[in-house]
């Protein structure tokens, strides 16, 4: 019998599947299954509406058989089964429900997108099989047809025997390379393993023989091997059941045995939406960061089923990277299987879902830190950072999202707060929310600023990692109120009168002040005098956006730019230096410039701020002394 050609898209698919190097091959059964739930699907549902009597919903099965010898992998159904015409139409020409689809989506998708996040249906067989027959008989007809092909150069479509009404599929499964070990499809075991990995939750039975050791009839310990048939799924996915049916037990024994955490998860998210799409979802937030998680090795991203059957593994899409740490599953019913149809469509599907979980997601982690304040301040410690990446990342788009969910360590609170908590308690002459950068709590502590600032009776925030004050300037204010930076020259604590004091101070000295910046070598912007600072004599406060801290953190990055911050060296105008140095000027500026550069390098080593040169510093100081 002459050969029939494939049409020129499914023709290209199959070659594509042919030459596969996509590595999990293991989804081609996932795919075959699929098939024959669907076809069993709409032979049941035919039958509700025919009201054909004769097959009940127990009856509807898949079974899986394996020849070792014959090197045959078989999947059979009893559903609708397909017609001559059906296996010309729908195994000749795949893809043709979306092929405009197709036909635009695949050229710029690599094979390994196309595969590994929608499978390709039925050619998916040709990963592990040389020849393909499916022998198909329409339920209630007496007519049973024959497709066979071998690969892109035909298939042919006979007429057959087949005894009972549905569907047979049989792989020649290919011989073993060097590369792949095609025999392992013809071990029951790996079957039942790939089973319960992709299709544990097909809503019928799938059943294969299974060889078991069983103790012998009448004997105490003797055992014979017997192969029974056995029942390779679940049929019911824990996320479609009732939550008032699901322990907490079993929420976290689903999460830890399916993504793979030694720890129960932090807090567990399960819901159910119907309407414009339905979808059930299961999220789960760790209780820790994954080893990997601040590395770009982690992928993030949920599991898609579709039907109780997984599509994908890591859908990327359904998560925005500020909550990249939540892992769970959705699966909907409204979307389909395979790219062959409306590509796009899922895309907006996909959309949709992925805003309605930002939500949920953001609503969750607000009543975790409303209703449980300890399991909460434990997930912003291995998830913190991110939200404050989220903060400062795209300029800060999100940052309405994700402000309220943020902590900072408090000064008056000595814990964790919240900026709505702060701003609630802010007096009423308080103009700003203070904050100080630093590299741990106890050293913002004993900066000179710090307490100044407390001693006004403010409260300030610590911010001890990297991001925090790049996220605090995306933020720009909170609530109205604006941010200052307590290392910053713009930190305003002195009264109207104060300032015209000491701007009058500044202006008398500004000759001494000026020899002391030169002596400096632009290391500062401006000396002046100042009186935050109470008992301490300098401070160095940074101008402009950039802070010292920034500086610190730009400069440690790869690729620095070699950002420099704008700095004063503050003097304090009550501390008896300030006497010390007005005595120096004009009678020995020699001295006033060592003064200088001394004052400096202690505004350096209070601020954190590397020293350029510590052993000019020495021997500076010993110098003097
Ligand atoms: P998809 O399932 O996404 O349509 P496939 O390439 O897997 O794409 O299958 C093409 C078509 O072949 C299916 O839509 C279905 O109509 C038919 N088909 C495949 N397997 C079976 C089966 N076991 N029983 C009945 N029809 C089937």
């Amino acid at each position: 019998m002459a050969k029939k050609q494939f049409k020129a898209q499914s023709k290209k698919l199959l070659d594509m599947m042919i030459h596969s190097i996509y590595t999990n091959k293991d989804i081609f059964l996932r795919e075959l299954i699929s098939n024959a739930s669907d076809a069993l699907d709409k032979l049941y549902y035919h039958s509700l509406q025919q009201d054909v009597s004769g097959l009940t919903r127990d009856d509807y099965k898949i079974e899986i058989a394996v020849d070792k010898d014959a090197r045959t992998l078989t999947i059979s159904d009893n559903g609708c089964g397909m017609s001559e015409k059906e296996l010309e139409d729908n195994l000749g020409t795949i893809a043709k429900s979306g092929s405009l689809d197709f036909k635009d989506g695949m050229d710029n998708k690599s094979e390994v997108e196309i595969i590994g996040q929608f499978g390709v249906g039925f050619y998916s067989a040709f990963m592990v099989a040389d020849r393909v027959t499916v022998v198909s008989k329409v339920h209630g007809s007496d007519e049973a047809f024959k497709w066979e092909s071998t690969g892109v150069d035909g298939y042919t479509v006979t007429p057959t025997e087949k005894e009972t009404a549905g569907t047979t599929i049989t792989l020649v499964i290919k011989p073993d390379t060097d590369d792949e070990k095609y025999s392992q499809y013809l071990d029951s075991y790996k079957i039942r393993e790939i089973v319960s990995k992709y299709s544990d939750y097909i809503r019928y039975p799938i059943m294969m023989d299974i060889e078991t050791q069983k103790r012998k009839e009448g004997t105490e310990d003797e055992y014979e091997t017997v192969t029974e048939p056995t029942q390779l799924n679940s049929m019911v996915p824990l996320w479609r059941k009732n939550k008032n049916e699901i322990t907490k037990e079993e929420y976290d024994t689903f999460y830890q045995s399916k993504f793979y955490d030694y720890e129960p998860p932090l807090h567990t998210i399960h819901s159910k939406t119907e309407g414009q799409i339905s979808y059930d979802a299961l999220l789960y937030i760790p209780a820790h960061a994954a080893y990997d998680y601040y590395t770009k090795e982690y992928e993030k991203g949920l599991q898609l089923y579709t039907n109780g059957v997984l599509i994908m593994d890591k859908c990327a899409e359904l998560l925005p990277d500020y909550f990249s740490f939540v892992k769970g599953l959705v699966d909907s019913a409204d979307l389909t299987l395979n790219i062959s149809r409306e590509t796009l469509q899922q895309d907006h599907l996909l959309k949709i879902i992925a805003k309605n979980l930002e939500k949920k997601i953001k609503r969750e982690l607000e009543k975790l830190l409303k209703d449980d304040r300890e399991a909460y301040e434990k997930f912003f410690k291995a998830f913190g950072l991110q939200l404050k990446f989220g903060v400062y990342n795209g300029f800060g788009v999100n940052k309405e999202t994700l402000q309220d969910l943020l902590l900072f360590y408090s000064s008056s609170e000595q814990k964790m707060v919240t900026l709505k908590e702060y701003v609630s308690r802010m007096r009423e002459d308080q103009k700003t929310i203070y904050y100080a950068p630093g590299e741990t709590i106890d050293k913002i502590d004993m900066l000179p600023q710090a307490q100044s600032v407390k001693a006004k009776g403010f409260e300030v925030l610590y911010c001890t990692d990297n991001v925090d004050e790049f996220a605090i300037q995306m933020l720009r204010e909170y609530d109205g109120k604006t941010f200052t930076n307590i290392c910053a020259s713009n930190l305003d604590l002195e009264t109207e009168e104060e300032k015209a004091q000491i701007t009058k101070e500044n202006e008398d000295a500004k000759a001494m002040l000026d020899l002391m910046k030169d002596a400096l070598d632009g290391a500062v912007d401006t000396v002046r005098f100042t009186g935050k600072l109470q008992k301490y004599p300098v401070c160095l406060t940074s101008e402009g956006a950039l802070s010292l801290e920034m500086e610190k953190v730009l400069s440690e990055m790869p690729n620095a730019p070699g950002a420099k911050a704008t700095l004063a060296l503050e003097i304090n105008r009550d501390h008896p230096i300030a006497e010390t140095l007005r005595n120096l000027y004009g009678k020995d500026d020699e001295k006033l410039k060592k003064y200088a550069k001394i004052l400096y390098a202690q505004g350096c080593l209070i601020s954190g701020k590397p020293l350029d040169n510590p052993a000019q510093l020495s021997e500076l100081i010993c110098e003097l002394m």
